[in-house]
This record gives structure tokens, sequence and C-alpha cells, in this order.
């Protein structure tokens, strides 16, 4: 049996096998420490270094300014906490958005129950933040900003260097949860003035299990409490052995994805256009988020008349998508990156994520779009 076309890339991206054959060698002949001090030490010792090398030129970071963890997840749990562990005699107060992604928000509330106050900011109907909004909500002791860089349902791109020069005036810290921007869009962590960014690199055709945390170092030198205690890896603010081949293949995914990010860039958003020009032939469909400030891969949708989970589960044959309603379907509750664009529970749950990747052929796309109007409208003739 043929199974689904992929569209799901925001959800994760299959290894590129480049990627893989980079990481084969560190699996079996070189897997010493790189820790430690002997020929087999050193060999993963200078892996390391290179991808470390590789990762901060990536983002105009200093090598010494990258910190490993085991996703984005980690390391968005690693900059809220570890700057609230470590500033908080400055102030308790910390701002984010609405959209963000859970490994944002949880954190954040977890840091409400010890004490700390977090304004969840609202998004405009187009999921961008309002930057006056934003400097409004700036007060004495706010120790961190914390926005994304490209939203994970909706692919809305926010304006990062207003962002940071907002921060950067009010003497405040500001971290990007950047894990579905890396090697997608350009990040540069000097001009955009950001002092700390989350990682990951499985969302560009690295392995899971790996990420890191940019750690500004001077100007301003950002402190962070560790969340892992150890041996005093990454400068100490992250211990644990260095897994040295996911390393080296997440330096690899992200140099694979620079070399092409401009041609894939082009080629993606030419696909999700042609798809979304296609889906708007039919009546009261919507698209989410910003129209052109958003991921080139990206296109989710709203559609009107149509149950939620029947749309998913109709889908299901022809294409591997995201849907409002499949993503919490155990709760059953609207995406909540929907709801605050404003649109109703209805039109959340009835809507799609098309993630297009770097394997989605045009052809691919066609036949998406043709079955997707035919699921549609015969779902449409069922409620009728
Ligand atoms: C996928 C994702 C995460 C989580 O990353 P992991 O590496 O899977 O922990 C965090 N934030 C955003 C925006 C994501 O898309």
């Amino acid at each position: 049996m043929q199974r689904p076309i992929y569209l799901d890339c925001h959800a994760t991206t299959p290894l590129a096998p480049q990627v893989l054959a980079a990481m084969l060698p560190y699996f079996t002949e070189h897997f010493g420490n790189p820790a430690s001090t002997h020929q087999y030490g050193w060999e993963t010792e200078a892996a390391v270094k290179r991808s470390r090398q590789i990762l901060a030129e990536a983002i105009h970071a200093a090598p010494e300014e990258i910190v490993f963890t085991s996703g984005a997840t980690e390391a968005n749990n690693l900059a809220i906490k570890g700057v609230a562990e470590t500033y908080f005699s400055k102030g308790r107060h910390l701002i984010t958005l609405q959209t963000e992604h859970s490994a944002i928000l949880d954190p954040c509330r977890y840091l409400q129950t010890l004490g700390f106050e977090v304004t969840v900011l609202p998004v405009q109907p187009d999921g961008l933040l309002n930057l006056d909004t934003l400097e409004k909500a700036i007060r004495p002791d706010t120790i961190l900003v914390s926005v994304m860089a490209a939203n994970n349902e909706i692919g809305v791109l926010q304006p990062l260097s207003e962002i940071g020069a907002i921060c950067r005036h009010h003497q405040v810290l500001f971290h990007t949860d950047a894990a579905q921007a890396i090697a997608k869009i350009p990040l540069d962590v000097q001009t955009m003035q950001i002092d700390l960014m989350s990682l990951t690199a499985h969302k560009v055709y690295g392995p899971k299990g790996i990420g890191a945390l940019y750690v500004r170092r001077r100007d301003p030198r950002v402190q962070l409490a560790p969340q892992l205690h150890g041996g005093g890896h990454e400068r100490g603010m992250r211990s644990g052995t260095l897994y040295t081949p996911q390393i080296v293949g997440f330096a690899e995914a992200v140099q694979l994805g620079l070399s092409e990010l401009e041609t894939e860039a082009k080629r993606q958003s030419k696909l999700r256009d042609r798809l979304w020009e296609q889906l708007r032939s039919l009546p009261d469909i919507y698209l989410n988020g910003h129209p052109t400030q958003r991921l080139p891969g990206n296109l989710n949708v709203s559609v009107e008349g149509v149950d939620g989970q029947a749309l998913a589960l109709g889908l299901q044959p022809l294409a591997a998508v995201s849907s409002g309603s499949a993503c919490t379907s155990a709760q059953l509750e609207p995406s909540h990156v929907l709801t605050a664009l404003g649109r109703s529970p209805a039109l959340a749950h009835a809507s799609l994520r098309f993630g297009i990747g770097r394997f989605n052929t045009l052809e691919e796309i066609e036949r998406v779009a043709i079955g997707t109007i035919e699921t549609i409208q015969s779902l449409r003739q069922r409620i009728l």
C-alpha cells in the first residue's frame, strides 16, 4: 500500500541522506567521549568543535556561545528558567506571546507558580506581534522577552530585528525560539540583537534529539542557571556527555539547509502558492496567518461548513497533514494559535496545516490540491 504524501514538515522532517552519511562513523569507529584526553576523545572533540563552528557561523555567533541540548524544548526551558533563576533579584516579569509553542508557554506557567509574573501578549489577526503592544508591556522589572522566530502552525515570521531593538533599548534580554526558522530564513544574532536563541535539528532534515541554545557572551553577557547539573559540560550550562553523532548530523543538516536556503525558499513558496491558488477556488476557505510574512513551506487554512475531525480523517489516505483537530484531539480543544488569531472554535478545528518540504514535488502538490478540494466538497454535501 502506498503511504500518504508527507506534508507535515513542521512536525518533523526525514533525515537527509548526506546527514546520515556524516553521522555514521561517529556511532561506530569514532565513539570516544569528547571530554576524554586521549586519541579517541580528541577525534570526537575535533568533530564537535567543527560542528559548533558551523552552527555558530549559521547564526553569526561565536562557537563558545553554542550550548548543545536535546532539542528546542530543552533549549527553551534552559533559556526561560535559566534567566528567571539568575535575574530574579533584578525583576520577576517576563513577556511572551499567545501563539508560542507549548515549550515556551508551559515553562512560563511553571514560573508563575513560583511567583513570577508573565504577560502573554495577543497577536494581530494576521499573527504578527504589534510592536507598540510589546513596548507598552515592558516594565522596569521585566527580565526577558521571548518571541518566536517562525510559528509552527501558521508559519508567521515575527519582526525579530524590530523586537531586538526594542528589547536592547529597554535593556531586557531577548530570547527567540527559532526551531522552525533555522536554515529556512536568514538569522543573525548580531543585527537582530538576539540574546538567546533555541534551535533544533529535526525540522531541517537533521536527527531528532539534538538542538542548541545560543547564549550571548558579550554586550550583554547572559548568565544562565543550569537546569541539568553534573560534569560541567557546555561551560557549566548543560551537563551530560556530548552526543557526537547527533551533533555532527545537526551541523551537516544546517549547512545543507543554508546552501540551498534561497532556491528552496523560492521553490517551496511556489508550491505553497500553487496549493493555495487551487484551494481558494472553493467558497468560504480562509488563509490563517500573514499572506507573505511566513515560512515558504507553510500553508494553513480554515474551512467553513465542515466538521474538523471529518476533514482530518477524510484527508488521511491522501496526505499526512496536521489539523487543528488532530493535534489536540485528546482534549478536543481548538488550536490556541488559531483562536489567538480570532478564529472561532469551529474554524480553528476545521483547519489544515500543510508543511511543504525539500522532498515534495509539484506533481504531489497538484494531487493534494485536487484531493483536498474533493474531500471538502463531499463533506459539505453531506452536511447539507
Ligand atoms: C518543534 C518545536 C519545538 C520543540 O522542539 P524539539 O526539538 O522537538 O524539542 C519548539 N518550538 C517550536 C516552535 C517547534 O516547532
